[in-house]
Formats: structure tokens, C-alpha cells, sequence
């Protein structure tokens, strides 16, 4: 019960009070995702300097779970190195497909408040949507300006 509590508030706490939902100029990398199966839609903007994320945003129209996934991984992925944040990334979806460890889980700190929809389907997409742009954006993306 009370994790259910706090899975609504974190969820309607980052979708009214966004920290990072908004344009950032002179992004490095920017990256569309969409989840069709929902309706949400993101734009990734990353600035990287090196191997670091230096900073990030998104602009995006959908459903709670998947805006304030993004928004939370945003707070979790700034300043850190593009491998630690794919590492992070992985550690979530596998969270996401209940593979992951507590520990791991433990981990993701404000992100495993997400663990829940692990068990509705219908909204797994919703919450993977940001981690999945982001390791397209810093693995696959060739534009990327490094
Ligand atoms: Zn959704």
C-alpha cells in the first residue's frame, strides 16, 4: 500500500513539477522516441563533453508514467559518464522485466519507485520509453558529436 502511495506522488510530483521538461539550446544530441502502443512521444536533448553528460532535457506529450520516467532518469543521468548512464539504463529495463537484483534495484534510487509497472505491461513501455531513447541516443546515434 504504502508503495503504491509513493508511486503515485513521485509520478504526479515529476509530471507537474517537471525539472527538465523544456528545450535546451545548442543539444549535442536530440533524439525522437515514441511508444505507439501508449501515444508518448519524446524529444531527448543531451550536451556531452567527453565521455560526460554535462546536460539534459526533453520536450514530450503522453501519459504520466512515461513523462515522469523521463524526467526522473533526466535527474539521475546528468554529470555522469555516457557509460555509467547505459549501465544505468540497462539495470532499469532489466528492473522493468523483473530480472534485477535488489540491489540493483536499490540502485536506481528515485527510478525504482518504478518497479511496479514491471507488473502491468500496458505501461512498461511507458516507463522504458526514456531509458530506451536515451541508449539509442549515446550507443547508436552516428550524428552524435563527440
Ligand atoms: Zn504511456
Amino acid at each position: 500500500m504504502e508503495t503504491k502511495n509513493f508511486y503515485n506522488e513521485m509520478l504526479t510530483e515529476h509530471n507537474m513539477h517537471p525539472e527538465y521538461k523544456h528545450a535546451l539550446e545548442d543539444s549535442d544530441i536530440v533524439l525522437d522516441g515514441v511508444n505507439p502502443s501508449c501515444g508518448d512521444e519524446i524529444k531527448l536533448c543531451l550536451k556531452v563533453s567527453g565521455d560526460v553528460i554535462t546536460d539534459g532535457a526533453f520536450v514530450g506529450d503522453g501519459c504520466a508514467v512515461s513523462q515522469a520516467s523521463t524526467d526522473i532518469m533526466l535527474g539521475m543521468i546528468i554529470g555522469k559518464k555516457k557509460d555509467d548512464a547505459l549501465a544505468m539504463a540497462d539495470k532499469f529495463m532489466r528492473m522493468i522485466r523483473g530480472k534485477a537484483t535488489g540491489e540493483e534495484i536499490e540502485s536506481l534510487e528515485e527510478a525504482s519507485a518504478l518497479r511496479d509497472v514491471a507488473h502491468m505491461p500496458a505501461r512498461a513501455k511507458c516507463a522504458l520509453l526514456g531509458w530506451r531513447t536515451l541508449s539509442e541516443a549515446l550507443g547508436a546515434d552516428p550524428n552524435a558529436k563527440i
